[in-house]
């Protein structure tokens, strides 16, 4: 097989990875101290562990807070506020917890075709036992298709850009929809916290970038992809005061512990590996990623485990060692699974990973529109985004 250093002509710098957490110079701008800490887990102990050291009767009284205001802003509205679900564990907690505060969700999910049985029905037993309406927005197989091509050809990284940004934009719709204020993701600090390295993603408001490559496809029109961009963002988050709200970090939160309650409670059955509710997000993150663009996101979500004091650094590092694939055969059907939805052939899928990385900004790109945005902002205004984006 071919070595990945090689195609993309990354290794410029020699091989070193942090003594306390599990990031490496994969990451583009990873920088180290004296003492072989990197800038990743020390700008999250920085700026993310109060969150998850908070004061139990702390955290309760802004979740008190949260909830009241939430509850406010529902009144005489058939929901209080969107829940976002996926079928992974953050979100559907996110759910449980909602429900037990005596909030009134409604459970947004959008299908792209890609969830895997698992979630869909790790999702119905959870709405139907919490007595919650689900809304899910399907998007139409062949467009979505269509799109995953053009950025397959495009060879730009973050093929999950579509995914997120259809996900964001349906979520802001249905806020609309029913005058809601308020959305909770299971986003959190706790167990996603540390920030992904700028080489390893893409901005997911890039609607520019998602309707040259859609035109470059053969797509005139987006039928059923519902697509935000930076003046949505802006129209949803500071017109609207939609408040986007993780969540979870109002609350103390234990990844195992939630997965044993869902278990135990609601018939959930659990993944192998974060995010594998999709089977596209599991093979784009345990092949296509490593594989083409030399990204190996296991080191950020287990890095994040042993920073916040889930997980000792060692036991991570048994989590790093072989495939990001409970099997190569689990592998190996991925493989089959993927070319043949995709309809590709073996060929296609080795010309793919040989082919070397373009960047997202060599397509039309609002990237310079968002950059400008937050550059204007003043300081204070940025503090009060802040506080909006985290309460
Ligand atoms: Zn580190």
């Amino acid at each position: 097989m071919n070595s990945l250093s090689d195609v993309t002509g990354r290794e410029s710098h020699p091989y070193q990875q942090c003594t306390r957490c599990l990031m490496d110079t994969t990451a583009s701008d990873i920088v180290f101290d004296e003492q072989s800490f990197c800038n990743y887990c020390t700008n999250y102990l920085k700026y993310s562990s109060h969150i998850i050291h908070e004061k139990s009767e702390q955290k309760e009284a802004r979740l008190n807070a949260l909830i009241a205001r939430i509850k406010a802003a529902g009144d005489g509205k058939p929901y209080d506020c969107i829940v976002g679900v996926s079928g992974g564990v953050d979100s559907s907690w996110t759910l449980v917890e909602v429900k037990r505060l005596g909030l009134r969700p409604l459970a947004v999910h959008m299908d792209n075709g890609w969830n895997s049985e698992l979630a869909q029905s790790n999702i119905a037993n959870l709405v139907r036992s919490l007595g919650i309406d689900l809304y899910t927005h399907v998007i139409d197989w062949e467009e979505y298709r269509t799109l995953m091509q053009a950025f397959f050809d495009a060879d730009v990284i973050d093929i999950e850009l579509l995914y997120d940004n259809a996900m964001m934009a349906v979520n802001y719709q249905q806020a609309s929809k029913y005058g809601l204020k308020y959305i909770l993701a299971g986003t959190n600090q706790a167990t996603e916290g540390m920030k992904i390295p700028k080489n390893w993603n893409w901005f997911k408001y890039d609607k520019r970038n998602i309707k040259s490559l859609a035109r470059k496809g053969g797509l005139k029109k987006l039928e059923t992809f519902p697509v935000i961009g930076t003046f949505g963002f802006i129209w949803h988050q500071f017109i609207k005061k939609n408040h986007w709200i993780s969540f979870l970090d109002f609350l103390p939160y234990n990844k195992f512990d939630a997965l044993n309650e869902l278990e135990k409670k609601y018939g959930y059955k659990r993944y192998p590996f974060k995010h594998y509710e999709s089977v596209f997000t599991r093979f784009y993150q345990g092949y296509l990623l490593p594989k083409k663009f030399r990204v190996d996101k296991r080191k950020i979500h287990l890095s994040t485990l042993v920073i916040s004091g889930q997980m000792s650094r060692e036991e991570a590092l048994k989590g790093l060692i072989g495939i990001p694939y409970p099997s190569t055969e689990d592998q190996e059907q991925d493989i089959h699974y993927f070319i043949k939805k995709m309809k590709w052939s073996r060929k296609d899928l080795e010309d793919y990973l040989l082919r070397p990385e373009v960047s997202h900004a060599a397509y039309p790109t609002e990237k310079p529109l968002w950059s400008f945005f937050e550059s204007v902002l003043s300081q204070g205004m940025r503090s009060r985004i802040k506080k909006w984006l985290s309460n």
